[in-house]
């Protein structure tokens, strides 16, 4: 729906609270984590003003493809929107982590976690899709799209924000609360001020789609090589999805290889497991970094998803940690409401912050951790290394234990995931 014709709508939906606000919360960003914050403040009794620059065709466009762990589909079982997802995704029952060519390798299987499947992996539409349905059928939640937030100014009772709508004069709202959502550059972010610690990696990470010979058998597969880590991710219709790290310029040049010399490469790296692979599409190559966010939340302000973190792919984390900041954001601040408190003000806020600033920190670091001492050829690393995958295969408490860490489940589990 064109946001012109949204506008004729919405001025409806936002009637003016007596502090003079017109909505309880403005999200900007819709991406998959905007969604699914505004998804889950369904039902909350809060209105809330979801506003994303891309246009929904745009939007949908990301050619990306995500690991979604466990906790992320209870946190959609709980949202309601998990049965529009599941048919559109693939499951992975099994994961491989090896060291190269070394022949010990960790498996994690269903047997591990009791459960039916292990993980799922989505391409960016298969989520972003039912979450715009859903988001558009909630009566509570306002959906511009494409307008940007072009500016912002806190004051101490409301937030109030300027929103440029295609082409009509900028319009300006006054909420309780700004929750940026709006990416790792995150614009809302800098305008506060809010400092970021972290790095970017000496690596690139090329990302493709590829068909198999053979069937994925529902595998997940990581390899760990000098250069870096290189994931191959079940996805539907017999395809997968390459996550291949390699220092900045190695990267560069495998992608400038042609079709047929970039897939010997990637056999070189993956094996004939799968038999021959079969390119599809267009291969991408992005820029790896580190990222924290020295603050989570602000007086009328909170960050959730690549706005306050960013993290090396290996392990597909980053997007769980963003879908996980999302629900437990979403419960402080229904609660908070619930309890007829000042849903913007930092004394709530802080409650969030507290939850889930260090959960980030301890896998943010773990991710930096399994990054470096895989990328190494020092040979006393290496031998440790190899030891510690031999361990870990052999100790199955430690063994369930990483994988739970991996998957979100060793955490604060938040009441969406429970329902
Ligand atoms: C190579 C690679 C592989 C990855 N693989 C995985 C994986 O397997 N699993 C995983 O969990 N994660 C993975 N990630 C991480 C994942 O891609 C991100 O964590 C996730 O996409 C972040 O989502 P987001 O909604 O926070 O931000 P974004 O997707 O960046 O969305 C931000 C949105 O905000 C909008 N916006 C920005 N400014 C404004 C404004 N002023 N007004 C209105 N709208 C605005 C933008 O248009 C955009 O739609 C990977 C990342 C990379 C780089």
């Amino acid at each position: 729906m064109a946001s012109v014709q949204l506008l004729e709508s919405f001025s409806s939906v936002a009637a003016t609270s007596k502090q003079g606000h017109d909505y309880d919360l403005v999200i900007v960003g819709g991406g998959i984590i905007g969604l699914t914050l505004a998804s889950a403040l369904k039902d909350s009794g809060l209105s809330v003003l979801l506003v994303e620059a891309k246009a929904e065709s745009a939007a949908v466009l990301k050619g990306q493809a995500y690991a979604v762990h466990m906790l992320s589909a209870l946190i959609y079982q709980g949202i309601g929107v998990w049965d529009k997802i599941l048919p559109q995704i693939e499951i992975y029952r099994r994961v491989r982590l090896s060291d190269a060519d070394y022949r010990g390798i960790v498996e994690f299987t269903t047997a591990d976690t009791g459960t039916e499947d292990l993980g799922y992996v989505a391409e960016h539409q298969a989520l972003l899709y039912p979450l715009q349905e859903f988001v558009r059928n909630c009566p509570n939640i306002t959906y511009l799209c494409p307008a940007k937030v072009i500016s912002t100014e806190y004051q101490k009772e409301t937030v109030t924000v300027k929103i440029q709508i295609a082409e009509q004069p900028v319009r300006t709202f006054k909420s309780k609360l700004l929750v940026a959502a709006d990416g790792s550059r995150s614009r809302i972010r800098e305008a506060a001020g809010i400092k970021t610690r972290g790095w970017k990696y000496w690596q690139s990470c090329i990302v493709a789609f590829v068909k198999p010979e053979k069937f994925h058998d529902h595998t997940a597969y990581e390899k760990f090589w000098p250069s870096g880590p290189f994931a191959i991710l079940p996805l539907p219709g017999n395809r997968c999805r390459i996550v291949w790290t390699a220092p900045h310029k190695e990267a560069e040049a495998l992608c400038a290889l042609d079709d047929e010399q970039f897939l010997k490469e990637l056999s070189r790296r993956f094996g004939d497991r799968m038999g021959k692979l079969e390119l599809l599409g267009d291969r991408f190559i992005f820029q790896v970094q580190l990222m924290q966010s020295d603050r989570y939340a602000l007086h009328r302000l909170a960050l959730v998803g690549d706005a306050a973190h960013n993290c090396h792919p290996v392990g597909g984390q980053g997007l769980n940690l963003g879908i996980r900041d999302v629900a437990a954001l979403a419960q402080v601040i229904r609660q908070a409401n619930q309890a007829g408190e000042d849903i913007g003000c930092l004394q709530v806020l802080k409650r969030y912050e507290r939850w889930r600033q260090r959960e980030n920190l301890i896998v943010l670091g773990l991710t930096d951790f399994l990054d470096r001492v895989f990328s190494n050829n020092f040979l006393p690393v290496v031998l440790l290394r190899r030891f510690g995958l031999w361990v870990v295969q052999r100790v199955p408490l430690l063994k369930v234990y990483i994988l739970k860490l991996m998957i979100g489940l060793t955490g604060r589990i938040p009441e969406l995931a429970r329902r």
